[in-house]
């Protein structure tokens, strides 16, 4: 179980009324430029923060009462946020610096992040170049 909270902030697409959970403080590539994002729709992905906040409208946190129970149900503890300041994006950036410096992990995994087995992170940046 993850005991760290993890900020969030939820926000509307115009065109289809679905809510996107964006994870401002979690970098989803190597420079932190995306953070992870999650909709019940496609699930996990990276989104350009700034991009999507322009996109989409804000929503109450009633309305993301069903996200919310779906992100608690696979482990989230959240932090709903409202509005993101640059210290947030400076600590995403800071994460990703902290990954990219990171052993890589020899074993198969599929996704990133960091493998249970060794600590290494579980994914090969030269790969994606
Ligand atoms: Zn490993």
């Amino acid at each position: 179980m993850n005991e760290q909270e993890t900020l969030v902030i939820f926000r509307r697409w115009p065109e289809t009324g679905d809510i996107i959970a964006l994870f401002p403080e979690l970098p989803s590539d190597y420079e932190g430029r995306l953070c992870d994002a999650y909709e019940h729709v496609g699930q996990h992905g990276g989104a350009d923060y700034h991009g999507v906040v322009q996109a989409t409208r804000p929503v109450t946190e009633e309305d993301a009462n069903g996200l919310i129970a779906e992100l608690t149900r696979i482990g989230y503890r959240l932090k709903p946020i409202k509005r993101v300041s640059q210290r947030v994006h400076g600590s995403r950036r800071a994460a990703a610096r902290a990954i990219r410096n990171a052993p890589m992990c020899r074993h198969k995994h599929s996704e990133t992040g960091v493998c249970a087995a060794c600590s290494g992170v579980t994914f090969n940046p030269e790969a994606e170049r």
